[in-house]
């Protein structure tokens, strides 16, 4: 049986992770120190004999007993308010997490798997966005914290790799969502959609001529479990290419959520928001054999249930 280290596992992406490599057999070990994440997300895992959780912060030293195949390293907060509240804490998880993983991958011989993100190629001059183009990020704006924690974690795993030979694969996550995201996370999938349910107005930021393209949780996941079963060691994206402004975008949650009670607010742009972002996934198709396959309306209609039901619980 193998085993595999997720950090972040009590995260929305982690959580869906943990589940996948229980599914295909692992033993999974989840860590979090539970800054952004929630034990809710993994606690129908407990019981299992093949998983175990640790508290704890993967910036400080990691190590766990016995033999380890792979890790994942997921840990981080990931939307925009959460790094402007924790900028030490994003900044270190990315640069200091990543170099203690590192050294476990090389102590216990693992492969390791990062998440990267969009956010490398900052507020991008190119179109959609392939893995080669090389971003244009501000170092010392507020996304900063994340974006060049990220781009120093890619240059850190790169460095492992060729200087101590150690395997490694990096994802480059684009906007991902479904179950288990986090309603209060400030993203504009579930402020919109808590938005709607309450029939509040939703918070267009800007003029909301802005895109981003919207990736199902179950497609980000299949692409991650694909590339670190491959033997590619350069950076991929994993997204879905379906663009959408996020005017058009906060429209469709209002008829979707189908309250015409809500219209749209507009507020002021975020500072460095970036203005197109869509992934070129033609990398991901060739060595992967990966694209995404569930479209935006039935994958919406999924993240919409379960946010019903949790407000339901709220309340
Ligand atoms: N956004 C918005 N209203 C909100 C939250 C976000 O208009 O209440 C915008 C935000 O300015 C950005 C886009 O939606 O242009 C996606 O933002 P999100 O925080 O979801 O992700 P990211 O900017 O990291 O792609």
């Amino acid at each position: 049986m193998k085993t595999v280290l997720i950090t972040g596992a009590a995260g929305f992406l982690g959580s869906h992770l943990c589940d996948r490599f229980i599914e295909e057999g692992y033993r999974v070990i989840g860590m979090d120190n539970l800054i952004t994440g929630s034990l809710e997300n993994i606690s129908h895992l407990f019981h299992l004999e093949h998983f175990v959780f640790y508290h704890h912060d993967v910036s400080r030293f990691v190590h766990v007993p016995g033999k380890l195949d792979y890790i994942l390293h997921f840990a981080s907060p990931a939307s925009p308010i959460d790094y402007l509240e924790m900028p030490i804490q994003t900044l270190k998880v990315g640069s200091l997490g990543t170099h203690n993983l590192l050294g476990l991958a090389r102590e216990k011989k693992s492969r390791l798997l990062i998440a990267s993100t969009s956010e490398v190629y900052g507020d991008p001059l190119q179109h959609p966005q392939t893995e080669e183009y090389w971003g244009n990020v501000n170092p010392i704006g507020p996304r900063g914290v994340y974006d060049e924690a990220k781009r120093f974690q890619e240059a850190m795993t790169m460095a492992y790799h060729r200087y101590h030979g150690l395997e490694t694969r990096i994802v480059r996550i684009f906007n991902t969502y479904g179950p288990r995201m986090r309603l209060r996370d400030g993203r504009a999938l579930p402020a919109f959609i808590s938005q709607a349910l309450k029939g509040e107005d939703l918070t267009v930021f800007g003029d909301g001529s802005q895109t981003r393209s919207f990736c199902y949780v179950d497609d980000q996941v299949e692409g991650i479990y694909r590339l670190l079963l491959s033997d590619y060691d350069l950076p991929v994206n994993i997204g879905n290419p379906e663009e959408i402004s996020i005017l058009d975008f906060a429209r469709e949650i209002i008829d979707l959520v189908g309250n015409h009670q809500s219209s749209i607010k507009f507020l002021p742009l975020p500072k460095d928001d970036p203005k197109q972002r869509r992934p070129d996934i033609k990398l991901a198709e060739k060595i992967l054999g990966w694209k995404p396959v569930v479209d935006r309306k039935s994958g919406l209609k999924t993240t919409l249930d379960y946010f019903k039901d949790k407000l339901s619980k709220l309340k």
